[in-house]
């Protein structure tokens, strides 16, 4: 269907002899928010990490934009440049301020003009209000805002579809409104995300779809709404239960 960033049908994933993902079947729409739910050993970050090749898949497909990836697909770094990702850990480059982290990617993969990336890496840094820190070293920031600059460091590539995983889990509880908001900006523009946090609230308030995962397996997929207000499974209700 023209709407569909995303297909994902019969993915499995072994880690050795286990399989840890089984059949996964789920679909992402053009400009919606997927948030992935589910307890700890779920699957989720698996998951998330098979839809940019950080992990390799050993059953069914997943179909992005024109692609079709099945097993043993390579070519997954040209793709990178159309997902983003942003996980719980701060992965800037210690030794490179927050700018020269940022315009890695634009200028030495996606071989762009300084210019006119520089002037893109300013504009987002404005819109999470670190513009002063341009020239910091990541260690001179705190969690959340190093989590912020991940973020805009991953939207200047101009991705077509962001993964988060668990960004706000290792923050101060202070930091953690200032990275949502952030999300919360970028879903209010229709970027197309698949989202895991832990933070149910958000997860209510930014949710089109929720997937929810156990034993690696989707055992729920409904609207947001639906989801908080309706579980229709046992599961779903004891895990919601569980994270008030
Ligand atoms: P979640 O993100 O939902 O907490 P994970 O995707 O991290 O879950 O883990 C799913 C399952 O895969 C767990 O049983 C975990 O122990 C296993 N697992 C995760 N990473 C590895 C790995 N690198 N090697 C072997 N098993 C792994
Ligand atoms: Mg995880």
């Amino acid at each position: 269907m023209a709407n569909e960033l995303l297909t994902v049908t019969h993915l499995v994933k072994n880690y050795g002899k286990k399989e840890v993902l089984h059949d996964i079947n789920f679909t992402v729409e053009k400009g919606s928010v997927t948030v992935l739910l589910g307890p700890s050993g779920s699957g989720k970050s698996t998951l998330i990490r098979c839809l940019n090749g950080l992990e390799e898949f050993h059953g069914g497909q997943i179909n992005f934009e024109d692609q079709t990836i099945t097993p043993g697909f390579k070519k997954w770094q040209p793709l990178r440049q159309h997902i983003g990702m942003v996980f719980q850990s701060y992965d800037l480059f210690p030794n490179r301020t927050v700018i020269d982290n940022i315009l890695l990617g634009p200028l030495k993969v996606q071989k762009r003009d300084k210019n006119e990336a520089l002037a893109q890496a300013r504009q987002l840094l404005k819109e999470v209000q670190l513009s002063e820190y341009e020239n910091a070293y990541p260690r001179q920031l705190s969690g959340g805002q190093k989590q912020r600059i991940a973020i805009v460091r991953a939207l200047t590539l101009n991705p077509d579809f962001m993964l988060f995983d668990e960004v706000t889990a290792s923050l101060d509880p202070e930091m953690v409104r200032g990275v949502l908001e952030v999300i919360e900006g970028l879903a209010a523009r229709k970027m197309t995300m698949l989202v895991v946090t832990h933070e149910m609230n958000f997860a209510k308030q930014i949710a089109d779809k929720v997937l929810f995962l156990e034993n690696g397996k989707i055992v729920e997929e409904s609207s947001g709404h639906q989801f908080f207000e309706q579980p229709q499974t046992q599961r779903a209700q004891d895990f919601l239960s569980s994270m008030d």
